[in-house]
């Protein structure tokens, strides 16, 4: 039988190293939030055809995804984490990927840890901390993109939920503080496509991707 290109199954040209299997273990047994694959196959083009000297992330955990992105080019990784244990972990995986000259970890909540990156022009910005504070990030960092810079946000979907808004038996089934995240993700969502100086494209990619290209 002929091959048909219908047939075939899109991959993903992810690697894995022994210490990427073991943060994803990890990550899975201690219920880690890191990136989906297909998340971070898109993360990892993205970091191919932009070529970013400098990454800012909002949102290590244990430096999984902060670790991956240094490791495509070599671009300085600048990441933000304000969970104590997270952060601890994170500098010593770091350690583990020998790319503590790379990744700078810095222990604050992100909402407050503006001055402490802001001397730098970041080409790329990766938002994957609390949910209800994107727009909040967004605002508050985008004054350091590069020109043409972009922003990729993670879990536009959050968890999936954001679709049950459309719901509304489905949504009062949810807790108080769960549906101001639904909410907010959601105005979020709309906010984002509206900026006009940035291009945002949604993806259904993961948890929801959002790629937006400062114009
Ligand atoms: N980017 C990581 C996963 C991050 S999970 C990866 O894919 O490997 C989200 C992390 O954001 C959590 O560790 C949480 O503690 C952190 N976080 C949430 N809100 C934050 C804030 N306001 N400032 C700094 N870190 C925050
Ligand atoms: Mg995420």
């Amino acid at each position: 039988m002929n091959a048909n290109i219908n047939d075939r199954k899109p991959t993903n040209d992810l690697t894995f190293s022994d210490l990427d299997k073991e943060l994803r273990e990890y990550a899975i047994s201690h219920d880690v939030p890191i990136i989906q694959d297909d998340g971070l196959a898109m993360l990892e083009s993205i970091i191919r055809i932009k070529r970013p000297k400098k990454i800012l992330e909002i949102g290590c955990a244990i430096g999984y995804s902060a670790i991956r992105m240094a490791s495509v080019l070599g671009s300085i990784v600048y990441t933000i984490e304000r969970n104590e244990e997270m952060y601890n972990q994170a500098i010593e995986n770091v350690k583990k990927a020998n790319l503590s000259d790379k990744i700078h970890i810095i222990f604050k909540d992100a909402l407050e840890a503006y001055d402490l990156v802001k001397d730098n022009t970041f080409d790329l910005i990766f938002i994957d901390a609390a949910k209800a504070q994107y727009m909040k990030f967004f605002n508050l960092y985008t004054p350091l993109l590069s020109t043409h810079g972009v922003v990729v946000c993670d879990n536009m979907e959050f968890h999936g939920l954001v679709e049950v808004l459309d719901n509304i038996e489905e949504y009062k089934s949810y807790s108080r503080g769960v549906r101001g995240i639904i909410r907010k993700m959601a105005k979020f969502h709309d906010e984002l496509l509206a900026k006009e100086d940035f291009d945002t494209t949604l993806f259904e990619v993961g948890d929801g991707i959002a790629i937006s290209v400062k114009k």
